[in-house]
């Protein structure tokens, strides 16, 4: 068997949303299986919808995730010409031919069909007709003379054989009058050129692939292995939709997630490995095959992917997470080195990179806290004032904290908590934190004794 290459080839009509994300991830983990290539083909070729800035987020995304592609980027719209070639070639091969019918001509064609109840379609009127018979100069267009009996049956890894009756597939449209070659030329000779064997995509190209096929058996090029993955559905079962999450890739960074978080949730919407859900990228790598994607559209699951995202977090670097929440805010040196020293028991309880930021406020800048709501119930400023002698005496460690704190409750027939509560709402401003005699620790004598004093009057 010949070297696998996939592809990408999304338009640059939107951005990157988790759909074509996963479209993406399914073939750069194939091609990494494999030993193969994957490549990146941006399907420029509708001029008025493609957009410099989508480019830009389609790129952005995939680095994000970390799915990089082998070789140059392939903008389609440049290779028109090729395009054209091919047209031409089939023209000369008798396997396509000019069709001179006008725009008012094929609109009263279809408006017929509809009165007589049948799908429209083009006719075939110029299928065998001479260009001769054409007005001198009349603008045309090509189209693909194709079989008009017998099936054709795409053989899809996923989808299993799916056969198209070809008289339900009519003459279509090569290249347009302006000589602009159509989506499905363009798409059939670019991954020809680029030597693409498997093409792993959207189920909402299936019907796509049997017209495709049609212009790769013209041409007699060899076919690409295909595998239409069922489209991601919604929590409800119903469509994606921007309500339920189809949003840029980029976005689920914006809330928070991690670019690992992401691969392996995305692999698991359609693809599976037994019963495991906690997939690294490297295991992804080593375990991905076709035959294991699902045949029924899988459903997005928040509660899933925050569960994910918290695994991974934990399993994160405590220097690497304080870095990725650097990369969103400025932090002094010392915020930096609070934020590591703290990240063991912030880690534990965030499931977004958003939460963890917010749970590590008080390590970044110094001074007094604003008391959220729980810790404006549990500030005692009269506890907090009982305790300050035994903690200004202790040495600043977690352990000697907690035993200072400790005696004091006892001493003053307190449980712990009551003395710890109104020092976590003075030291971090909130009703909970990791654990608070280590962030005492972390935050260091001075700067804990100076926010405890600040509600003391
Ligand atoms: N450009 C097409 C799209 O964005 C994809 C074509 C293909 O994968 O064959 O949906």
């Amino acid at each position: 068997m010949s070297a696998v290459v996939t592809r990408i080839a999304p338009s640059p009509t939107g951005m990157l949303h988790i759909g074509g994300a996963r479209t993406a991830l399914f073939n750069w983990l194939y091609a990494r299986h494999t030993g193969g290539t994957f490549l990146l083909r941006i399907e420029d070729t509708d001029r008025e919808r493609s957009t410099p800035e989508a480019v830009n987020a389609i790129l952005g995304g995939l680095e994000w995730l970390g799915l990089d592609w082998d070789g140059q980027t392939i903008y389609q719209f440049a290779r028109a010409g090729r395009h054209r070639e091919i047209a031409e070639q089939m023209l000369a091969m008798g396997r396509a031919y000019r069709c001179f019918a006008t725009p008012e001509e094929l609109e009263q064609m279809r408006a017929e069909q509809k009165a007589a109840g049948k799908p429209p379609r083009y006719d075939g009127r110029w299928r065998d007709r001479d260009p001769s018979e054409a007005p001198a100069g009349a603008p045309f267009v090509i189209r693909l003379k194709a079989e008009q009996t017998g099936e054709t049956v795409v053989r899809d890894v996923v989808q299993g054989d799916v056969t198209f009756r070809n008289d339900q597939l009519d003459d279509m449209i090569l290249l347009r009058s302006d000589g602009t070659p159509t989506y499905m030329l363009a798409v059939v000779v670019d991954d020809y050129d680029m030597g693409v064997t498997h093409v792993i995509r959207g189920d909402d190209h299936l019907n796509n692939a049997a017209r495709q096929l049609q212009i790769i058996k013209a041409m007699g090029w060899p076919e690409p292995t295909y595998g239409h993955v069922p489209l991601i559905h919604g929590p409800d079962g119903a469509k994606l939709s921007k309500r339920h999450g189809a949003l840029a890739v980029e976005a689920y960074r914006d809330m928070g997630y991690l670019a690992e978080t992401m691969r392996n949730y995305l692999l698991r919407l359609g693809w599976s490995h037994g019963d495991d859900e906690i997939i690294p990228t490297d295991k992804a790598v080593e375990w991905f095959n076709l035959e294991s994607i699902g045949r029924s559209p899988a459903r997005l699951d928040f509660k899933k992917l925050d569960n994910l995202n918290a695994h991974y977090i934990r399993a994160t670097d405590d220097a690497k997470l304080a870095q990725m929440i650097g990369e969103t805010r400025p932090l002094t040196a010392e915020a930096r080195r609070r934020l590591v020293a703290a990240m063991p028991g912030l880690k534990e309880r965030a499931k977004t990179m958003v939460e963890l930021t917010a749970a590590a406020e008080f390590l970044f800048d110094d001074g007094p806290r604003t008391l959220d709501e729980a810790a404006q119930k549990n500030i005692a400023p009269a506890v907090i004032a009982d305790v300050l002698p035994f903690l200004e005496t202790t040495d600043w460690t977690g352990a000697a904290l907690e035993a200072a704190a400790r005696a004091f409750a006892d001493a003053k027939g307190m449980k712990l908590g009551q003395v710890a509560q109104p020092l976590r709402a003075a030291l971090t401003g909130k009703g909970n934190s990791p654990p608070l005699f280590d962030m005492m620790a972390v935050l260091g004598r001075e700067e804990s004794l100076a926010r405890l004093r600040a509600y003391v009057t």
